[in-house]
């Protein structure tokens, strides 16, 4: 899960990262609207959490640009504005949620995974994959009768490719959706995982399409 975080205040920045990357979400952070705009253009996020107060344009304005744009990610605004007023604002423009400031860290993560089971449209948080079940919100992982433990990167990649069952997907899609911009990544990095995954559980599982990608198949 890829969140892109929009906001200018440095120290809540940092510990919204610190909070949310530890419930296994991959969080890139922008300071201003315009560049936010920008990367939202060019990448795929899963969500965007969108502080209203940004320097040069207003969260409220992205948000109105994103949906002009046919961007339909799930959208939480994070605001000082607590009238009723700025929550409807915010929601008319194309929000998907509002949590005010200062707000407590286990709500923001809620209101996450809530949104999460929105934007997949499942409104059980567990996807089944033949004797694969993953549990997306408490990330339990179980095979057979096993349970699996995997690190958050093995996590999110097999969801990935779960969610995506029967596409390919390429190396690079795949780097994104576990990788942020800060992120060292390895070259080989993803064959790693997948090796892993594969060990895992069992080989056929991820077949790699030479110079394309990787796909989990249909299960019928
Ligand atoms: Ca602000």
């Amino acid at each position: 899960m890829r969140v892109l975080l929009i906001e200018d205040d440095e120290l809540l920045a940092a510990g919204i990262r610190g909070s949310i990357t530890n419930e296994g979400y991959t969080i890139d952070w922008l300071e201003d609207g315009e560049s936010a705009l920008h990367a939202l253009s060019i990448e795929h996020f899963d969500m965007v959490i969108l502080d209203i107060g940004l320097p040069n344009c207003s969260g409220i304005d992205v948000l109105k640009d994103l949906r002009k744009n046919q961007n339909k990610v799930p959208v939480l605004i994070l605001s000082a504005n607590c009238t009723v007023s700025d929550r409807v604002t915010g929601l008319d423009a194309g929000a998907d949620d509002y949590l005010t400031k200062p707000f407590n860290s286990t709500e923001l993560k809620a209101r996450l995974r809530a949104l999460i089971r929105r934007g997949s449209g499942r409104a059980n948080p567990i996807i089944q994959y033949r004797d694969i079940e993953l549990n997306v919100i408490s990330h339990a992982i179980s095979y057979g009768k096993k349970n699996v433990s995997l690190g958050r990167r093995e996590f999110s990649l097999l969801r990935q490719l779960l969610e995506h069952e029967g596409q390919v997907l390429s190396r690079e899609q795949l780097q994104q959706t576990i990788y942020g911009w800060d992120d060292d990544v390895a070259s080989n990095a993803i064959e790693v995982h997948i090796h892993h995954l594969r060990k895992k559980f069992y080989t056929s599982l991820i077949r790699t399409i030479r110079g394309v990608g990787y796909i989990i198949e249909n299960a019928t």
